[in-house]
């Protein structure tokens, strides 16, 4: 089963709203063992979307949209599609009644007239309830194919497509949705992505028929490796026997799957044997320590940090000598290590992570250009330190900052002869 999905907001084509919507359908249905050829984006606009609702269903004879269903707009979804289908809008009397009913529940007065329209139904349609808000789905079926037409607020959009969008697929589909678009993400850091794919390289042929596509972030680039249209119970199987393929060729540079987090890594790392973390952040902040306690349980080995932006707050709450500060600068190796084992020692924490660094866009010299950042890593006696050039603006070098901070720490925990570098 195929089918193409169009998003509907003046918002989505000025850039002002994310299109969130065509990413939560398209998984959902993928899931669900339905292809989506095709993404289409239109204004708030009668014509626009007659004719991108038309094109549709000339490809695939199946369209979901998602938008320009509230009481504000005068339904120009609705009222655009049901002339496709040639299906005039009726007033559904037991809706309007449930509709008045939620008002006077709200407490908020009687219903305005604007809703009234939201109970207005094409011929023929089926509804599908909205549990989370006033506009229901609508199915469509007519001699040019069928549109679902869905309400363009995230959460109602996601809550319709799986009461009442996705089940009916399913059954409809029977034996098809036994085959399935599944995909599993390995995450690495500290690598480039031509780097990566270098090692990688020919990898690509063993794992298929399992694709591998590189995803490049600030964070680090995940590896997505996909089954497509594979037997329900072949695709996991044979993405597991590609993530083992892959998972030797990258290293120290693997940190985890799916979603984890480097901040979880660390902290599961460091609880193994009851260590505690303290973290001192000058350019980035705190942002460090918003990801370690992002983590759910992190109260288990992370104590605290020290914000310590101006070196009078370097040398006072983490005690840098005012030496290291004056012969190296502030953005140095010496400093950084200082700033590592001052943390841990004011803190009475065993594992500490420092970061210092010229996050731009002013500060930089031409010994230390914007971008420049140390970090070290102390564990027990041990410290790591490491420099890096980073690239961005001052947010992207302030995020690269942390989660090498993060992995240099990780590094160290579990490479005790490793010496490359952490970043
Ligand atoms: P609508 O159903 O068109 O009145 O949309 C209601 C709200 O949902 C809008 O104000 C947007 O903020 C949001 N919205 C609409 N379409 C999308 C979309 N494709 N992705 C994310 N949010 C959306
Ligand atoms: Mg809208």
């Amino acid at each position: 089963m195929e089918l193409e999905v169009v998003t509907i907001g003046n918002e989505l084509l000025l850039g002002f709203t994310l299109d969130s919507n065509a990413a939560d359908l398209s998984m959902a249905l993928t899931e669900a063992g339905v292809r989506v050829a095709r993404h289409t984006t239109v204004g708030d606009d009668s014509a626009a979307i007659d004719a991108a609702v038309r094109q549709g269903l000339k490809r695939s004879g199946f369209v979901i949209t998602s938008g320009g269903l509230g009481p504000t707009r005068d339904d120009i979804t609705k009222r655009a599609v049901a002339q496709i289908f040639d299906a005039p809008l009726e007033l559904d009397r037991g809706y309007l009644k449930k509709l008045e009913r939620r008002f006077e529940a709200l407490g908020i007065g009687p219903m305005p007239l604007s809703n009234r329209s939201q109970a207005e139904f094409p011929r023929g349609a089926t509804v599908l309830k909205n549990s989370w808000g006033t506009a229901p789905g609508l199915w469509l079926k007519g001699a040019l194919g069928e549109v679902i037409m869905l309400p363009g607020v995230p959460h109602e959009l996601r809550g319709i497509v799986q009461s009442e969008v996705v089940p009916r697929l399913k059954s409809r589909a029977g034996a098809q949705s036994q085959r399935v678009t599944q995909s599993r993400v390995v995450r690495t850091t500290g690598v480039s992505e031509s780097a990566l794919a270098d090692t990688l390289e020919g990898a690509g042929d063993r794992i298929a028929p399992v694709t591998l596509a590189f995803l490049p972030s600030l964070e680090g680039v995940d590896l997505r490796l996909t089954a497509w249209q594979m037997d329900r119970h072949e695709a996991p199987k044979a993405l597991a026997t590609a993530v083992d393929a892959i998972r030797p060729l990258l290293g120290g540079c693997y940190y985890g799957q799916g979603d984890t987090d480097l901040a979880a890594v660390i902290i599961e790392l460091l609880g193994r044997d009851s260590r505690r973390l303290a973290v001192a952040e000058s350019c980035t902040g705190g942002m460090m320590g918003q990801r370690i306690t992002a983590v759910p349980g992190s109260s288990a080995v992370f104590i605290g940090g020290i914000v310590a932006y101006s070196n009078d707050v370097k040398t006072s709450a983490l005690r840098v000598p005012e030496g290291l500060l004056e012969e190296h600068g502030a953005v140095s190796e010496q400093v950084a290590r200082a700033m590592a084992a001052g943390v841990a020692d004011r803190l009475g924490a065993e594992a500490s992570i420092a970061v210092t660094g010229v996050a731009g866009p002013a500060g930089g010299s031409p010994e230390k250009p914007v971008g420049t950042v140390w970090l070290a890593a102390r564990v027990g006696g041990k410290d790591r330190a490491f420099g890096r050039v980073f690239p961005g603006s001052r947010g992207d070098v302030r995020m690269r900052a942390a989660q090498a901070g993060l992995n240099l720490l990780r590094r160290l925990l579990t490479g005790p002869n490793d010496s490359g570098s952490g970043g």
